[in-house]
């Protein structure tokens, strides 16, 4: 049994730099089951309700405090309306957008963010044009923001399946459609794993995700295909971290309770 799983080992340790994974043969790697040696998980603290933070989280924005971000080519402050313990989307006269985006670059996390489209809206207002945002992870790979609650079954509100709330935008569809209405506040809470290139900047291991919708999974861990594109095929170009982005798209959304947790790569060995 023990030349088995030595080979064992070495079939997995070569599938792993197949795929341009990094081996560690420290300890994590090596417990036994129920190995009373294997470190338990850090403690920390749990929210007391919907939304709060963990001790172990960083808070991107609290209401007041914009350090966390900056414009979307980094250069300077966010520009967006801060009032009543939101941020707003200023649209930039022109056709020029003004995206925003963290300081800090983020690879694996979970992030909470809530988001608020307004009411009111002239119906003839449709489509991708009615409360367009969407929340970047690593600056590449959009998560929806739209208004698309309907009460007539997408009669009264039409868009792409793709391109509507929560959508992986242009990738998938939410498994259903847990909409508020407008007016109303909103959350996502996401959990996104990162795409890993070798060193020829081929994709060894995609993007993946999971996505909440006010506490509905509308994605269970599916598989990015490449980054946000616009009547074009997901293709990924190899990159390092990068920011969370939230983007203007010429309407008046509002965020607010933003935080996130880095989260570190899973060991990829098992326990003997
Ligand atoms: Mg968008």
């Amino acid at each position: 049994m023990e030349g088995k799983s030595i080979v064992m080992k070495f079939a997995v340790c070569l599938l792993a730099v197949a795929l341009g994974l990094t081996i560690t043969s420290s300890a994590e790697n090596s417990y036994t089951v129920h190995d009373v040696n294997r470190p338990n998980p850090l403690v920390i603290t749990a929210p007391k309700g919907f939304g709060q933070p963990p001790s172990d989280a960083i808070i991107l924005f609290d209401g007041k405090d914009t350090s966390q971000w900056q414009n979307e080519k980094g250069s300077g402050p966010v520009k967006w309306k801060i009032k009543n313990g939101y941020m707003e989307v200023v649209k930039k006269a022109g056709d020029i957008r003004t995206d925003i985006r963290t300081v800090k670059e983020f690879g694996n996390c979970q992030l909470h963010i809530e988001w608020w489209v307004p009411p009111g809206l002239d119906p003839k207002i449709t489509d991708q044009k009615r409360s367009n945002s969407g929340v970047f992870f690593m600056g590449r790979y959009e998560v929806q923001v739209l208004d698309s609650y309907t009460a007539d079954n997408y009669k009264d509100n039409k868009t792409y399946a793709d391109g509507q709330a929560a959508a992986i935008y242009g990738q998938y569809p939410p498994l259903v459609n847990a909409c508020r209405r407008s007016g109303q506040w909103q959350s996502y809470d996401i959990s996104f794993l990162r795409p890993l290139f070798d060193d020829k900047g081929m994709c060894v291991r995609p993007a993946r995700i999971t996505v909440l919708h006010n506490g509905v999974v509308v994605h269970n861990n599916v598989e990015i295909k490449g980054t946000t594109e616009h009547k074009k095929k997901a293709q990924y170009s190899p990159h390092d971290k990068g920011p969370i982005r939230l983007q203007d798209h010429g309407n008046p959304i509002r965020f607010r309770n933003i935080w996130i947790r880095e989260l570190p790569e899973q060991p990829y060995l098992i326990a003997d």
